[in-house]
């Protein structure tokens, strides 16, 4: 958790839902002043009735697993997730009292059952943290301030209008005021106008994990009865668009229940456009069409003399049956004896298949989660900031993030509440301290004071992509160590030094006067102070540079050059002991890291995209040897450096990395490190 000594930022946070008092908790044990306004007369009104009133409040799977079940944009929860997981979740709501299960499908719940204890624990800690909560006031608009005069600086938001039009300053607010399903618990879309408000892109809205109305009649007699242990495909033409099996409703619209709900998430774009999609369902899905039919032989030779309505009792419930043997064509009262081979395999087909075309979703009212809202290029994902409107965030269903059903819609509002609060507290300049901030020029000319990066970590952790991207956003020099080598070949070979006499080679490589620029088409090096960047890229210097660096001598001498320029000039270098050995007195040193299966699937996908033949598990392999290897070679084992900060990159975009060390390398700065 991040928390700052300076004096405490004024925090708003608009919603008392999920998403809304973890922000709060999470800014007032960062350090914020945190008032909280809820339009209702009690917090969690939506939390109450989730999960049937058990609320599932996450999902206790892989993180893998987790990113598996978004919709919208699994990337967008990359950082958040890991800042607040489902682990770190249940941890928290174990120690505010309250005890949780793990039930099938690792949907996680209160042992007692009972929602309201998950709410009644989020108040208590709102209470511990001096949280000012404000019940039954409803903010009516964000107060932004246009700063156009000055042509840098960005927007920023001040504080709030309520209701009653009194005007209310904050430093920070936070959004987090659901989407438009379930209405009747106050989500009725205020933070997506506000953010439209704001100038940021808001997009289409629609139900998700909702029942379906479907054109059949058939519903309405069905309606009431639920199916257990159902298979059904959901088609888009030809296309299959869902598959899934579970349990099932019908409805006097249509359909519902999880497996519906579940497969709307797959359908509401389809149906938003006006597209007819059929759901197929599989009624005895644990019997194939031949165990069926003998089965049926059975059945039938049994009860010759009875109707089918009678005979077929225990296959369907007795609505079910009357409705399928309709479909099949088949006259209820017909006698068992009379029924041919033919009409006998289209019942079996109706089991199998029993088609309903699904023409709309319901509406908002009875949609679990909104599908759209707040569109996630707006948010920062570390910190749930908006971008270019200073002093404001988003959090929870909002934002256009969303989910399957599990458990995995609330951890969104978690981890993008628990982010949006930490930073808001964290965030530079109080009111009181308030100045535009420092826009690109000024930033780069802060670091124009000497800063050298290392960034060192196991192989296939992603050091050169980052340590490049971060040069160019930083406009300092990125080492090519390589350039160096090739630089000290030249001169061995321009003053005729035979470069397999070693002793001659470590000797007189030492001559060789090396330093670095950088200049906009990237770095130039310099030998004896000529510029030697058009002669270092030929074959023969190539051939030089191999043989030559495998000298102990050369690398040493490179290393003690590369350490020297490192005095006068902004770099980063990133290799494998840049930070424990280059650079041991670097302004900042990364350990960039990421699991080894994630760096194998890295690599696997480069090499499939270069046309490259390629096997993960033989990748994976191979890197775990290697990071063995390294970590255990004697000489410079692969270590972190006690004062490297550690960034797992393994659920982290690249953007996302930048951004994170970009922010660690502003505060050193800022430290006047
Ligand atoms: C029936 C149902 C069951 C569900 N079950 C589960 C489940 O078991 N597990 C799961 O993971 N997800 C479940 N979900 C989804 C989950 O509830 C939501 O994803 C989650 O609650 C979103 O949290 P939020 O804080 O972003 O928004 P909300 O919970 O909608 O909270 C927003 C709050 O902001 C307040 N507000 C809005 N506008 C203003 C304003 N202008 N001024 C002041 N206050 C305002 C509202 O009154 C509301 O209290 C369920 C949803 C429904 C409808």
């Amino acid at each position: 958790m991040v928390s700052n000594n300076k004096q405490a930022k004024n925090i708003l946070v608009i919603g008392g839902g999920a998403a809304g008092m973890m922000a709060a908790i999470a800014a007032a044990s960062a350090g914020g002043k945190v008032t909280l306004f809820e339009k209702n007369e009690k917090l969690g009104k939506k939390l109450y009735i989730t999960g049937k009133g058990r609320c599932n409040v996450t999902n206790a799977c892989d993180p893998e697993d987790f990113f598996a079940n978004i919709v919208r944009n699994p990337r967008f929860m990359y950082s958040s997730f890991k800042l607040c997981s489902n682990d770190m979740l249940m941890a928290l709501l174990e120690s505010y009292g309250v005890p949780l299960k793990t039930e099938r499908g690792n949907r996680v719940f209160p042992v007692s059952d009972h929602s309201s204890d998950i709410i009644r624990a989020l108040a208590d800690e709102l209470k511990r943290q001096n949280v000012r909560v404000c019940l039954n006031y409803e903010v009516k608009g964000l107060l932004l301030e246009d700063n156009s005069a000055e042509a840098s600086a960005a927007r920023r938001c001040v504080g709030v209008i309520g209701r009653d039009g009194k005007k209310h300053y904050f430093d920070h607010v936070i959004v987090a005021t659901g989407g438009l399903s379930y209405p009747s618990t106050g989500s009725t879309g205020d933070g997506l106008r506000f953010a439209e408000k704001a100038g940021l892109k808001v997009n289409a809205c629609l139900p998700s994990l909702v029942p379906f109305e479907v054109a059949e009649p058939v519903c309405r007699t069905l309606s009431g009865l639920s199916l257990k242990n159902v298979a059904v495909r959901l088609m888009a033409d030809a296309k299959e668009i869902y598959s899934g099996f579970g349990e099932m409703l019908f409805t006097h619209f249509g359909v519902s229940g999880p497996l519906i709900l579940s497969a709307s998430a797959a359908a509401t774009e389809y149906l938003a456009k006006g597209q007819k999609l059929t759901l197929h369902i599989d009624l005895k899905p644990a019997l194939s069409e031949k165990q069926l039919n003998d089965k049926l032989i059975r059945m039938l030779t049994e009860g010759a003399s009875k109707s089918l309505k009678n005979a077929l009792g225990s296959v369907l419930p007795v609505r079910l049956l009357l409705a399928v043997l309709d479909a099949a064509g088949l006259d209820p009262e017909k006698k068992c004896s009379l029924v041919s081979k033919q009409e006998r395999l289209d019942f079996i087909q109706k089991l199998k298949d029993f088609t309903l075309t699904v023409t709309s979703t319901r509406g908002f009212a009875e949609a679990v989660i909104t599908r759209g809202g707040v569109d996630v290029k707006n948010i920062s994902p570390t910190t749930m900031m908006v971008k270019g409107v200073e002093g404001l965030s988003f959090a929870g269903e909002v934002l256009d993030v969303d989910a399957l059903t599990g458990g995995f819609n609330l951890q969104i509002a978690w981890s993008t509440g628990f982010a949006a609060g930490t930073y808001a507290a964290s965030e530079e300049n109080a009111s009181s301290e308030r100045k535009p901030k420092e826009k690109g020029k000024k930033q780069k000319e802060r670091v124009k004071m000497n800063i050298q990066i290392a960034i060192d970590g196991p192989a296939g952790a992603g050091k050169s992509t980052i340590a490049k991207q971060l040069a160019k956003k930083l406009d300092i020099l990125y080492v090519d160590t390589g350039a160096m080598y090739r630089a000290v070949a030249l001169y061995l070979l321009e003053n005729e030094v035979d470069i397999d006499d070693e002793a001659s080679v470590t000797r007189i490589c030492r001559n060789a006067k090396l330093d670095l620029s950088q200049e906009k088409d990237g770095q130039h090096v310099f030998l004896n102070g000529r510029d030697v960047n058009p002669f270092i890229r030929t074959p023969r210097v190539s051939d030089a540079t191999s043989r030559s660096s495998a000298y102990a001598g050369v690398r040493e001498y490179v290393v003690a050059s590369q350490r020297e320029i490192a005095k006068n000039i902004s770099l980063i270098m990133d290799g494998r002991d840049i930070g424990t050995v280059v650079l041991p007195d670097a302004t900042l040193k990364i350990y960039l890291t990421a699991d080894p299966k994630v760096r194998a699937k890295r690599r696997y996908d480069e090499m499939i995209a270069r046309g490259d033949e390629a096997d993960l598990e033989t990748i994976l392999q191979e890197i775990k040897e290697r990071d063995h290897r390294d970590m255990t070679r004697e000489v410079t084992p692969l270590r972190q450096a006690e004062d490297a900060v550690c960034v797992d990159t393994s659920y982290m975009s690249i953007e996302e990395v930048v951004d994170t060390i970009y922010g660690l390398c502003m505060e050193r700065v800022d430290k006047g490190k």
